[in-house]
C-alpha cells in the first residue's frame, strides 16, 4: 500500500456532482463523500433503466461509474458478483459533507463496517429518506442474496429486511477536531440548501486539506460559510477543492428576498396559494412558513416534511431552528392514498377507523391522529387559510382540493436545465392551467435560490482561503478558478494529485 499523502479524484471532476475524493496520508484512507455522478448515470440510465442489484457493482463498473477498488464495497454484492469479498476492509472513513444524492447516494454500496463521520443533520435527513420509503438505504445496511434453512430443512432465499444491521454512522460536532489515524478532520458549518451541510479541513502528515462541499453566502447561513473560509485563511491550506457549481453567473438574490417574494404574493391573493419547492431544504420551508405567519394563514405540508420536522425535534441544535410538525400555523396534510378514505362521510357507519389507516404505511399513521391533520376536504372549504404545499409528485391532489379564483400558484425551486426536465416542467405547466392558477393575464411565478454560490461568491471563497493550490470541483466551467488563482492543478477523473 502507497505511503504517499494524494487525492485521487473518482467523481465530480469537469462536471457537477458525484464527489468522491479518496485521500491517502501514511496508510490512512478516507474518502470524501461517495455520490452518484448524476450527469453520467443519465447518460446511460434512467428510472426504467436501472443498474441490477443481481450485478453488485457490476453494471456500474460497466461504464466507470463506481471505481474498481477492492476491500472498499459490501461483500454480498462483491462475492455475488465475483470480486473478492472476503478481504479486509482497505478503507478507514467516509467523512459525508451533506445528504444531497450527488454526495451521499452510493453509501449503498459500501462495506457497513466503513464508518460514515457526518454531521447530526445530515443523519436526521438520511434517517427521513431512509424511514420515508425511498428504497434508499443510508443508515441501515440490508444483507442481499442470503440463504437460510427454513422449517422444513430446505434451504430458502433470506429477504434483505430479514438480515439487517446499523451502519456505524459517527455524528461530529461543528468545528470539533478528530482524527482518523494519522489524518485530522475538522469540520466545519457551510450555508447550503439543505440544514447540516459541512466543509472539510483535513490535516495530513504532508500538510492542509481544504474542501467547501457545496457553498454560498445567499442563504440563512451566510455567517457559517464566513467563518468556514477564515478558517481555511488560517490554516495554511496547501490545496483547497472548490465548487463552482454557478461560478459563471454573476448574481444571487438571497434566501430573505425569496422570503419576501413569497410574501408578497401571499398577501395579493384571495383564494389558495399552492406552493412547491424542494422537500428537505427546511430554510426554504422557513420563508414559506414565515410567510404564513405574516398573513395569518397555516402552511400545509405533507406528510414526509412533517416526519422531517419532527425529527429535528429530537436535537437540541435544531429544534428551535425548525417549527414543530404540530406547531399552530402547520397543519399536516393527509393524501387520499390507497382506498382514498380519508374525508368520506361513512367513515365509522361504514368503514371503520382501522380501515382508514391501513390506507396509510406505518411510518405515516402517527399523524392521522394528530389534532392538526388535514385533508382535501378542510383545505378546500377554507382555501384563504391555506398555504398548500403541493410538489410535482403530488399533482392529483389538485383535482381533490379543487382551488377557487384568485388562487395562486408559487414555483420555488431550480428551473430546468436539460430536456427531460423541461418536458416534465411543461407537463406540470398544463395541470396548473387546468386549475386555473395560470392563466394567460397571471403568469407562472417563479421564485428560488440556488445552494451554490454565483462568481463573486466562489471568487470571495478562493481569496479568502489563500490555498497555495486549487482544484476545481462540482463544475463545467474551471476557467474562472484559472482566473482568480494562479496556481489551479488540474484533476482528471480517476486521477490523483501528490500533496
Ligand atoms: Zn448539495
Amino acid at each position: 500500500m502507497t505511503k504517499d499523502t494524494k487525492i485521487t479524484f473518482y467523481g465530480g471532476i469537469h462536471e457537477i456532482g458525484g464527489n468522491k475524493f479518496l485521500v491517502e496520508d501514511k496508510g490512512t484512507r478516507i474518502f470524501l463523500d461517495f455520490g452518484m455522478q448524476m450527469g453520467k448515470v443519465n447518460d446511460y440510465f434512467s428510472e426504467f433503466l436501472k443498474p441490477r442489484a443481481l450485478n453488485g457493482m457490476g453494471d456500474l463498473f460497466e461504464f466507470g461509474l463506481l471505481p474498481k477498488l477492492k476491500g472498499l464495497y459490501r461483500q454480498d454484492y462483491a462475492k455475488h458478483m465475483g470480486f473478492g469479498g472476503k478481504e479486509e476492509t482497505a478503507f478507514d472513513a467516509l467523512v459525508l459533507t451533506h445528504a444531497h444524492v450527488d454526495h451521499a447516494a452510493y453509501i449503498h454500496y459500501l462495506r457497513p463496517d466503513i464508518p460514515v463521520y457526518c454531521s447530526e443533520a445530515t443523519k436526521l435527513i438520511l434517517q427521513g429518506i431512509e424511514d420515508t420509503g425511498g428504497k434508499d438505504d443510508y443508515l441501515t445496511f440490508k444483507h442481499n442474496f442470503r440463504i437460510y434453512e427454513n422449517k422444513k430443512g430446505e434451504m430458502s432465499r433470506g429477504k434483505g429486511e430479514d438480515y439487517q444491521e446499523p451502519r456505524k454512522i459517527s455524528v461530529f460536532e461543528n468545528a470539533k477536531k478528530f482524527s482518523i489515524d494519522s489524518i485530522e478532520v475538522e469540520p466545519l458549518a457551510v450555508d447550503h440548501s439543505l440544514p447540516g451541510v459541512t466543509g472539510i479541513i483535513l490535516h495530513t502528515s504532508k500538510g492542509s486539506i481544504g474542501y467547501t462541499a457545496d457553498i454560498r453566502y445567499h442563504g440563512r447561513r451566510a455567517s457559517d460559510t464566513e467563518r468556514f473560509v477564515e478558517r481555511c485563511g488560517n490554516s495554511d491550506i496547501d490545496v483547497l477543492l472548490c465548487e463552482g457549481t454557478r461560478v459563471e453567473e454573476t448574481f444571487s438574490a438571497t434566501e430573505f428576498s425569496v422570503e419576501q417574494d413569497v410574501k408578497t404574493i401571499v398577501n395579493k391573493t384571495k383564494g389558495l396559494v399552492v406552493c412547491t419547492y424542494p422537500t428537505r431544504d427546511l430554510d426554504r420551508l422557513l420563508s414559506f412558513y414565515n410567510a404564513a405567519k405574516e398573513s395569518e394563514r397555516d402552511l400545509v405540508i405533507d406528510l414526509k416534511q412533517a416526519y422531517l420536522l419532527k425529527l429535528f425535534q429530537t436535537s437540541d441544535q435544531w429544534k428551535n431552528v425548525f417549527p414543530k410538525p404540530d406547531d399552530k400555523r402547520i397543519k399536516v396534510y393527509l393524501p387520499r392514498k390507497s382506498w382514498g378514505l380519508v374525508g368520506r362521510d361513512d367513515i365509522s357507519r361504514y368503514w371503520t377507523e382501522k380501515q382508514l389507516l391501513q390506507d396509510y404505511d406505518v411510518w405515516e399513521r402517527e399523524f392521522v391522529d394528530y389534532g392538526n391533520a388535514v385533508n382535501y376536504r378542510d383545505v378546500s372549504g377554507k382555501q384563504k387559510n391555506y398555504i398548500f404545499y403541493c410538489n410535482d409528485y403530488q399533482l392529483q391532489q389538485l383535482i381533490d382540493v379543487r382551488p377557487i379564483e384568485g388562487s395562486s400558484y408559487i414555483r420555488s425551486q431550480t428551473e430546468p436545465f436539460d430536456d427531460e426536465m423541461e418536458l416534465k416542467e411543461e407537463r406540470v405547466k398544463r395541470w396548473i392551467e387546468h386549475f386555473g392558477l395560470i392563466t394567460s393575464e397571471k403568469d407562472w411565478i417563479h421564485t428560488h435560490v440556488s445552494g451554490h454560490g454565483s462568481g463573486d461568491q466562489i471568487k470571495k471563497v478562493i481569496e479568502g482561503t489563500d490555498a497555495k493550490s486549487l482544484v476545481p470541483i462540482h463544475t463545467e466551467h474551471e476557467e474562472y478558478h484559472r482566473k482568480w488563482h494562479d496556481n489551479v492543478v488540474n484533476a482528471q477523473w480517476n486521477g490523483s494529485i501528490a500533496l
